[in-house]
């Protein structure tokens, strides 16, 4: 038997293909996912939700997108949720005179307030401010870390010197981090409120908010949403050290979280970014909220056709941290190979999912807004570990329900049945969730027509056959709001 036989066995024995994949899939699209036949293509290879990063890209191009998302959402006939993420308070170096200049080690430069075409002794930033946050000794990140310097002067109000500690090309437009500063800014900077303004007025599910710090940033940001009557849920993206100091609080103001490893990998030193990462990941699944882990996640896969195998791991070991969704960007967005990167991920998340369900251990899930709905996912998973159970159905009018059983992670899919497509499309980033919206034309009143709608559905769905017992988890009245209060074990089949 040679090794590629046997390699192959090992492969086949994980493949399942009547398995449903546990872990979501949120991909950025940009240049080489802009045609509906790429985004068929990638929702095909396994992607659950798309990310539009409003760093890049035009109002026309976020329209098209969307256009385009919506139309082979209709075509395949399954929900998709569709974040905006705003760019939040990215600073950027000014332009350079030339393009480019070279910063040697040990040199000074001065940054102004006021912009200036840059040169070797003098820059500025896209943050007139800058100069009045910074104090003597703070760290100046350039160009994703790669050059650093340390401020040495303050001469409020116009400048500040900084002396090169690493130093090297620094070009126009590059990013500036500085990990050690508070800024005395809000998460919101004027594109962003416009931005979200326009999000609030088109078809997304949800909104990530880049470099919160605060509980604060979220709220504004709801408060701009909600003067527009939308409901997407927000997205806290984690990119500062600083926003890991007031974690709890972020997360019980958001609606979910993303370990943006990117930048926190800038604005930390990037051995302490795994650490973040399960911190944050174990938090929210005590906390209740939905988390995704990004960047970077196959990044060789952008000029590649296949990923390495340390990346192929840390998609693993995100599941492992109890990821619910797990994202990809210029992979998709730029990328020579979106498709086959989404299957590499989709691939990978199936083949660890057997090992976590083995695994995984037990948590508290402490749902602050409703005990019930926490007590309901609890007893839930008791269930689980007594019987063998082939599906969860959750009568769920806002998500919530099927969002806490999601972070019970059970071993077993959780079909979420909504009257909402909304709220079907906001499934799309919770962990095992597959939603379906009835075609019933009235709501099932009867214990008996709750079961057998939702046996149905379950067996329409492929998650079980005749004679598996499935869960249904359901409330009176039916979809009330936290009237969530009901479990059946039922058996697919079995009539009354
Ligand atoms: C990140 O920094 O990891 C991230 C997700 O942010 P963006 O891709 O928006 O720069």
């Amino acid at each position: 038997m040679d090794d590629n036989y046997a390699l192959r066995r090992v492969w086949s024995e994980l493949y399942n293909p009547s398995m449903s994949i546990r872990t979501k899939i949120l991909a950025t699209v940009g240049p080489a996912t802009a045609s509906r036949k790429a985004l068929h293509d990638i929702f095909e290879a396994g992607c659950d939700a798309v990310r539009i990063n409003f760093s890049h890209g035009n109002e026309q191009q976020r329209e098209n997108f969307l256009a385009d998302i919506r139309a082979v959402e209709r075509e395949r006939g399954e929900p998709v949720a569709v974040c905006g993420d705003l760019c939040g308070p990215k600073i950027r170096v000014g332009l350079i005179n030339g393009g480019a200049v070279l910063l040697a080690e040990g040199q000074e430069i001065v940054i102004q307030r006021e912009p200036v075409e840059g040169t070797t002794t003098r820059i500025s930033t896209t943050l007139a401010e800058l100069v009045d946050d910074v104090s003597v000794g703070d760290a100046i990140l350039l160009d994703d870390g790669k050059l650093r310097l340390e401020v040495v002067e303050t001469r409020p109000p116009d400048e500040i010197t900084c002396r090169v500690v690493v130093g090297g090309v620094l070009s126009s437009g590059k990013g500036v981090n500085l990990p050690h500063t508070r800024l005395k800014l809000s998460a919101l900077t004027e594109k962003d409120r416009n931005d979200a303004a326009w999000i609030a007025k088109h078809d997304f599910d949800y909104v990530a908010l880049s470099f919160v710090q605060r509980a604060e940033d979220i709220e504004e940001l709801r408060a701009i949403l909600l003067a527009d009557d939308c409901d997407a849920r927000i997205i806290a993206k984690i990119e500062k050290p600083r926003a890991l100091e007031y974690l709890d609080e972020i997360l019980r103001a958001a609606d979910a979280v993303m370990v943006a490893r990117g930048d926190l990998g800038v604005e930390m030193d990037f051995p302490a970014v795994p650490v973040a990462q399960k911190r944050i990941a174990a938090r929210a699944r005590q906390l209740g909220k939905p988390c995704i882990i990004a960047t970077q996640m196959l990044e060789s896969m952008i000029e590649c056709p296949t990923p390495t195998r340390a990346e192929v791991s840390d998609i693993a070991n995100a599941v492992l941290d109890s990821a619910d969704a797990v994202m990809l960007s210029g992979e998709t967005s730029v990328g020579k190979h979106p498709v086959e990167a989404v299957a590499a991920m989709n691939r990978t998340v199936q083949a660890i999912q057997a090992y976590d369900d083995q695994t995984h251990a037990a948590e508290t899930v402490t749902y602050e807004h409703s005990p019930t709905t926490a007590a309901i996912a609890g007893a839930v998973r008791t269930i689980l570990d007594a019987e063998d159970i082939a599906a969860i159905a959750v009568f769920t009018a806002t998500g919530d329900t099927a969002r806490m059983l999601a972070k019970n992670r059970p071993a077993c899919p959780i079909l979420a049945l909504t009257p909402r497509p909304h709220i079907a499309r906001r499934t799309c980033l919770y962990y095992g969730v597959q939603a379906v919206v009835p075609h019933a034309d009235h709501v099932p009143e009867h214990t008996r027509e709750i079961l057998t709608m939702a046996a149905d559905v379950a067996r329409e769905k492929g998650l079980a056959k005749t004679g598996d017992k499935i869960i249904v988890v359901s409330g009176r009245p039916l979809l009330g709001p936290d009237r969530t209060n009901s479990i059946v074990i039922h058996t697919v089949g079995e009539t009354f």
